[in-house]
């Protein structure tokens, strides 16, 4: 790092947690946050964003939702609209994550919609992209990445992009354990600023971009190290308050 953008650290609880797990989790983060300088994240399932939003005002902590609704308002039983998450304090969503991708059938288009309607009521959108193992193998990973970004830029245009985030999370790392090496997160990282620059320059050195898939304590420090390596989403190890803090002490600019 080491290039004005303020690492993120972003922890996807995806559908885990009660109440009393999720207080015990955040009280043993928020005790140890001070010595890290990261901007640290958790995004909570729907039901629980309030109130953790409500116990994060004032912390260097922030709460986000895995996901909205790309639709403003309507018969849309369900679902849950960019206004409500912007409502309860919410400050951060994940779009296009890759199980909304494969497992609730959200495609290029649906996901663009989404990161529009996040972004026009005052959300950041956590873009999640990346290419499954058969694609990787094909050799297709450049052009899965850059139909995604594509899906975006076309809807939203590159100014948006001045407020989001992007995740590169290779589908294959994903909760396999399989971790892309430093050098590989680095070559598609710069890939993803360089396809983002070819629109704007100014706003592709600024956007942060995370890696995510797998991120654990022991192989945190060698990704974050890489030149457009910005920070982490991570998955499994964010709901252990020891590893995930050991991710967040040495994602630091
Ligand atoms: C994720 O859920 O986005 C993720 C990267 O999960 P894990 O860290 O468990 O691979």
């Amino acid at each position: 790092m080491g290039n004005g953008r303020r690492p993120l650290v972003a922890g996807n609880w995806k559908m885990h947690g009660s109440r009393a797990e999720n207080t015990a989790l955040l009280e043993a983060l928020l005790a140890r946050l001070n010595r890290v300088s990261a901007e640290v994240l958790v995004c909570a399932p729907f039901v629980y964003v309030s109130e953790i939003a409500t116990r994060l005002a004032g912390t260097q902590m922030a709460v986000g939702a895995q996901s909205l609704c790309a639709e403003p308002v309507g018969a849309f039983t369900g679902e849950v609209s960019a206004a409500m998450l912007q409502d309860i304090g919410c400050k951060y969503v994940l779009v296009g994550h890759s199980e909304r991708r494969s497992l609730f059938h959200e495609d290029n288009g649906l996901v663009a919609r989404k990161f529009v309607a996040a972004q026009s009521k005052g959300l950041v959108p956590v873009l999640c992209v990346g290419e499954s193992l058969a694609e990787r193998q094909s050799e297709q990973t450049f052009a899965v990445i850059r139909e995604q970004l594509d899906a975006v830029l076309a809807a939203a245009g590159i100014a948006p992009f001045a407020q989001a985030v992007v995740a590169y999370e290779p589908v294959w790392a994903i909760g396999t354990g399989l971790t892309a090496t430093p050098e590989q997160a680095q070559e598609v990282h710069a890939f993803i600023r360089g396809h983002l620059a070819k629109q704007d320059a100014t706003v592709a050195a600024g956007v942060r971009i995370l890696y995510g898939g797998s991120v654990k304590g022991s192989n945190a420090g060698e990704l974050f190290a890489m030149a457009d390596v910005d920070g982490g989403l991570v998955g499994g190890a964010s709901l252990k308050a020891d590893e995930f803090l050991q991710i967040c002490a040495v994602a630091h600019s």
